[in-house]
Order: structure tokens, then C-alpha cells, then sequence
């Protein structure tokens, strides 16, 4: 039997125990703190050696030569033909999904200009060259190959390196092959705190990046918030979750075969139901015991329901979505009637599925949304990954004579008011010499 928490809306101690249940440290464990930091700090002083050092010992292998953590170009493209057939076309229809719908958040300049001739507008650029963490040492991920590199690319990002962990040497056919069908441009066989430190800060081998994104673990997200601010990153991402929002409507099976897909992530996924049904409720949980046993990953599923998944009842669909907003789910899904109407009432979430056929692991893999998406509330201030994460933005202002005669007066005053005398002369030389040109005229 499969235990998991029920919670009732009415129950006076409703949001202390919601509470309860969403809390999760971000970075919280002393120890970790310090093994990155020690990590990191190694790869500065070191480099490469120290490099080698760590994947060797976190990933079992025995590596010689720095060279041999670079895969080789030609060993990309072999895995492209070396693919089986179905697992190729599955990966270049998602690859050409995921571009289609990035392509459509490619942000452009813009400029106005004002009666007097001045032009102020916004110019976008690509960054130069950004670094994607492959997360491998427990499992192998292509499909964020695609969803950290695609948006990259559509950018217009000039350089892409790859990092992927390689346990025991053994390297993963199908995310080399998606590196390859997302036009990444270097592979290096490295993971955890030490790749994220080689990329930040450059060795002789590894060059140094603008941008660091990507999930990881633990080590990979304390090493991540640690080197912030000498390179940039997307996001800290936390364990994944979901909440599904269901009128009780749908096969009971279904939502528990949701809640799966997310809690076989690993121990600390969340996973909750809402609805108003209770008889519903009680079926999905008969459900998910009937259908753990044919789990392969039936331990690390029990472990995350047991831990921290629950059935909440609520009064409406209303109350539900208040719910949803408070909790600000990384996925949520709307297994409802009419989701069109109840999605005008969420405004906290990373990706919304909506209706009873929009199960998450479409979302996951091809639909085109990014799947790299804010965890642990944080969808309430930020947003999935996409091309903008790969723009910057740099203000334009060009000053006709007119226009810097009128804004130095302004500038001038407030400079004064804040005793920064070359401010304001810097300002009113131009001023001045607007006036004396104008005089001539
Ligand atoms: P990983 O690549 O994140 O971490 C592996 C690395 O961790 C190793 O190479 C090693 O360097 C380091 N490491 C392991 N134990 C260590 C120790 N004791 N000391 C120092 N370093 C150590 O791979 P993973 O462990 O499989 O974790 C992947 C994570 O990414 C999972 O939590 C998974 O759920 C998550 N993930 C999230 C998404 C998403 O889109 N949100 C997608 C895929 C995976």
C-alpha cells in the first residue's frame, strides 16, 4: 500500500500544512556548500589537472590525457548513423517542434524617434558563447540537449559548448546524437561542480562562457549559484513538480500514471492532486496502488508520494486554482471540462497543460515549450527557459543637437542636485554650445 497525504481545504490547518509540504531548501546542506567550494576553487588554482582529478573519482573513470575529455567531432556525427531508425526520427521531429515554437519568442530592436531628431530604442544582441549542463550521473537526458541548446541556437548564440558527466566512460548514443541534430559545437565529457567551475572561469582547455544553463543535481546547482555573477545562469533548479487540477472526470489511471511520470524523477519530486470529488480522489489513489508494482522506478516513486506527494480536496474548481496560485507548480496540469475558462484564473505556473489529453510527458519531450522550467515557487517572479535567456538587450540613445540642448538643461539640474559637478559640466558644455550655435545661425 502506497501511503500518501490527503488534505482537506476546510481543515483549519490547511495552509500550515501545505506549507509543510512545499518547504525544500534550495542549497541548504553545509556539507555540499563546502565540497563545491573546495571544488571550485581547485579548478581556478589547477585547471585541467584538477579537472582530470575529479572526474576520475566522482565518474569512475580513468582518463590520461585532458584531450580525452573533449569527444571528438566525428564521434558526434557517428552517433547520428550509428542511431537506431525510430529513435533518430523521434528526436529530429522534436528538435524541429522545439525550433519552430522558440523562433517565435525571438525578440527584436526597436527604436522611436522624437520630434526634435533624438532616437532612443533598444538593440539586441546574442551572447557569444554559452555553456549547456547535460545532467548524466544517473540517467541520460537527450531531450534537454535539445531544450537547452535549441533556444541558444535560434538566439543566435555563436559558440555552444556542451558538458555531460560520463560515468564509467560509458557515453550516452542518443544525447551525443541530439548535440549533433541541435548544431552544438563542442562536447566535453565532464560533470558536477568541477565542470561548472571549468566553464565559469576557463582552463587551458575549457574556454571560459558567458552563460552557464542546464539542470543538475545538487553539487551542479550549488556550484551554479556559486559562480553567478562571474558568468550568468538561468535558474537553480530545485526537484521537479506537479499539480494537476482535475474535476474528477477523467480515468483515474491517467492522473495517477501523471503524478508517476513526475515522482520516478527521483526521491524529492512533488506530486498533488486537487479536486472537489473525494469518491475521485480515492480512486486515484486505488489507482496509483494498483499500478506502482509495474513501475521500474516502483522505489524512488514510493519514496516521492510517501515524502511528499498528497490528495488535496477542495471545495470548487475556483478554490482550486487560489491553491495552484499559492503553490506556483512548476507543471500544472487542468484535467477539467473547460480548461480555456480555468486557466484565466492561474497566474503561477511554469507550463500549463490543459485539458484531459495534455498529459506533462508531451510537454516533456516534443509539444515545442521548453521543458527547463522554474521549481519550488519560484514561478511566481521567473519564467521557462526560451530564447530571451540567450539575448541581452542594450539601450540606444542618439541626441540630435536639439534634443541634447533640451535633456542637458534637465541632466544639468539633477546633476547639480546630486553635487557630481562633471555630470552636470559634461552635460552643459553641449548646452552651452548649442546656444552658441544657435546664436549664429
Ligand atoms: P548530474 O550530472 O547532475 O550530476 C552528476 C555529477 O555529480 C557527477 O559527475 C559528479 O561530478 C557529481 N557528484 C556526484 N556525487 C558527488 C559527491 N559526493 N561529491 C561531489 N560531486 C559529486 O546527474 P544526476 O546526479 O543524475 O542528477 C541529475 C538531476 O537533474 C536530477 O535531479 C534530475 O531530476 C534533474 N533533471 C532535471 C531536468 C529539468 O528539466 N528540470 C531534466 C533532467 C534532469
Amino acid at each position: 500500500m502506497l501511503s500518501i497525504s490527503r488534505l482537506n481545504t476546510t481543515d483549519n490547518t490547511f495552509w500550515s500544512q501545505l506549507n509543510t509540504l512545499l518547504a525544500w531548501e534550495t542549497v541548504s546542506d553545509g556539507v555540499v556548500i563546502q565540497t563545491v567550494r573546495d571544488i571550485i576553487h581547485d579548478v581556478r588554482l589547477r585547471g585541467d589537472v584538477a579537472l582530470v582529478e575529479y572526474t576520475n573519482r566522482f565518474d569512475r573513470r580513468a582518463i590520461q590525457h585532458i584531450e580525452d575529455l573533449r569527444v571528438p567531432d566525428i564521434r558526434l556525427q557517428q552517433s547520428l548513423t550509428t542511431l537506431e531508425k525510430n529513435q533518430r526520427k523521434a528526436l529530429e521531429k522534436a528538435a524541429e517542434r522545439i525550433r519552430a515554437y522558440h523562433q517565435r519568442q525571438l525578440q527584436d530592436s526597436w527604436h522611436y524617434t522624437e520630434p526634435d531628431g533624438t532616437v532612443l530604442g533598444q538593440q539586441i544582441t546574442p551572447l557569444e558563447r554559452v555553456g549547456i549542463y547535460v545532467p548524466g550521473g544517473k540517467a541520460a537526458y537527450p531531450s534537454s540537449v535539445l531544450m537547452n541548446a535549441l533556444p541558444a541556437k535560434v538566439a543566435g548564440v555563436k559558440e555552444i559548448i556542451m558538458v555531460v558527466p560520463t560515468p564509467d566512460n560509458i557515453m550516452n548514443n542518443m544525447v551525443l546524437a541530439a548535440a549533433a541534430i541541435a548544431g552544438v559545437d563542442r562536447v566535453y565529457s565532464i560533470g558536477g561542480a568541477q565542470a561548472v567551475a571549468a566553464l565559469a572561469y576557463g582552463t587551458m582547455t575549457i574556454p571560459k562562457v558567458d552563460k552557464i544553463v542546464g539542470p543538475g543535481n545538487i553539487y551542479v546547482a550549488t556550484a551554479k549559484s556559486m559562480v553567478f555573477g562571474t558568468v550568468g545562469i538561468d535558474m537553480i533548479a530545485g526537484p521537479s513538480e506537479i499539480l494537476i487540477i482535475c474535476d474528477g472526470q477523467t480515468d483515474p489511471d491517467w492522473i495517477a500514471m501523471d503524478l508517476f511520470s513526475q515522482a520516478e524523477h527521483d526521491e524529492q519530486a512533488q506530486s498533488i492532486l486537487l479536486s472537489p470529488d473525494a469518491a475521485f480522489l480515492d480512486a486515484v489513489q486505488d489507482s496509483m496502488n494498483n499500478l506502482l508494482a509495474q513501475m521500474p522506478r516502483a522505489d524512488i516513486i514510493r519514496t516521492s508520494i510517501q515524502n511528499r506527494g498528497a490528495l488535496i480536496q477542495v471545495k470548487d474548481l475556483a478554490e482550486a486554482a487560489e491553491v495552484a496560485n499559492f503553490v506556483a507548480p512548476e507543471h500544472l496540469e487542468l484535467s477539467v471540462a473547460e480548461p480555456q475558462e480555468l486557466v484565466k484564473k492561474i497566474r503561477h505556473a511554469g507550463a500549463i497543460f490543459m485539458g484531459r489529453y495534455t498529459a506533462e510527458a508531451l510537454g516533456d519531450y516534443c509539444a515545442g515549450p521548453n521543458h527547463v522550467l522554474p521549481t519550488s515557487r519560484t514561478a511566481r517572479f521567473s519564467s521557462p527557459l526560451g530564447v530571451y535567456d540567450f539575448q541581452k538587450r542594450s539601450s540606444i540613445i542618439f541626441c540630435s543637437e536639439e534634443g541634447a540642448h533640451k535633456l542637458g538643461q534637465i541632466a544639468t539640474t539633477l546633476a547639480q542636485g546630486e553635487g557630481l559637478t562633471a555630470h552636470a559640466r559634461s552635460a552643459e558644455y553641449r548646452v552651452l554650445q548649442g546656444m552658441l550655435e544657435g546664436m549664429d545661425k
